[in-house]
C-alpha cells in the first residue's frame, strides 16, 4: 500500500465539522455496542477522553486491564509516562489533547486485536476524528500505527514521516507501555515528539 510521506502540510483537516453523528449519539452507541465478541468480556467500554476540540489526537491500541477497570485510556504507569511526554512538549492531558484507542473494548489477556474486531470498531474512531477535527494525530505503538496506516512495517521504519489518516496528518511513535520496558527507546520517542511539535507548527 502507498505510504507516501507528506512533508509539507498546509491545509486544515478535511474532515472537521462535517460529521453527521453527534457526540451524544456516539457516546451512547459505544457502551451499547455488541458488534464484536469483545463485548462479552469487557468490564466497560473505554470511549476516549480529553478536549473534544483538540488540535492533538493521540491514538493507542486497545484498553488494558486498568483501562478496562477505570474506563479511561492510558492510565497507570504508561499513562503517567504519557503525561510526562506530553508535558515535555508543553501539552497536558485534556487541554487541546484528546486520547483514544483503536478498539474500545479490552481484548482478553491483552492479546492482539483481531482484524474483524478492528474492522467493526474503527467506525467509532473515525467518527471521533470527524467530530474532533484534530490537526495532527499521533499513532502510539506498533498496533495503532500498523492499523491506521494499513501497513505491516515496523515502528522504526514508520517514524519520522508524516502520513494521513481520514485526511488528518499522522505521525508515529512508540507506545508508553513499550517505552517502560525499553528505556533506551525513550530518546527516540522524545525525537518523535519534537518532530510532532515541528509538524504541528507547520500546519
Ligand atoms: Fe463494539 Fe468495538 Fe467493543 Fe467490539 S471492541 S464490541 S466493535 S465497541
Amino acid at each position: 500500500m502507498g505510504l507516501a510521506p507528506i512533508w509539507r502540510l498546509r491545509t486544515a483537516p478535511a474532515v472537521a465539522a462535517k460529521a453527521g453523528t453527534h457526540w451524544i449519539e456516539l457516546k451512547q452507541a459505544v457502551p451499547a455496542c455488541t458488534a464484536c465478541g469483545l463485548h462479552q468480556t469487557r468490564t466497560q467500554t473505554v470511549f476516549g477522553v480529553g478536549d473534544e476540540q483538540a488540535d492533538w489526537m493521540l491514538i493507542g491500541e486497545a484498553p488494558g486491564a486498568e483501562e478496562d477497570r477505570l474506563g479511561e485510556p492510558f492510565v497507570g504507569q504508561a499513562g503517567k509516562l504519557l503525561d510526562n511526554m506530553l508535558a515535555a512538549i508543553g501539552l497536558k492531558r485534556g487541554e487541546n489533547v484528546y486520547i483514544a484507542n483503536v478498539l474500545k473494548c479490552r481484548p482478553p489477556g491483552n492479546r492482539n486485536p483481531e482484524p474483524q474486531e478492528v474492522a467493526r470498531c474503527t467506525p467509532f474512531l473515525k467518527q471521533q476524528i470527524a467530530l474532533i477535527g484534530p490537526k495532527l494525530i499521533i499513532a502510539m505503538g506498533r498496533f495503532a500505527a500498523q492499523t491506521l496506516l494499513a501497513s505491516d512495517a515496523s515502528i522504526a521504519s514508520l517514524r519520522g514521516r508524516v502520513y494521513r489518516y481520514e485526511g488528518v496528518p499522522l505521525i508515529v511513535t512508540y507506545h508508553p507501555a513499550y517505552l517502560l520496558r525499553n528505556l533506551p527507546d525513550k530518546a527516540k520517542a522524545w525525537a518523535d515528539l519534537v518532530f510532532a511539535k515541528k509538524t504541528m507548527a507547520s500546519l
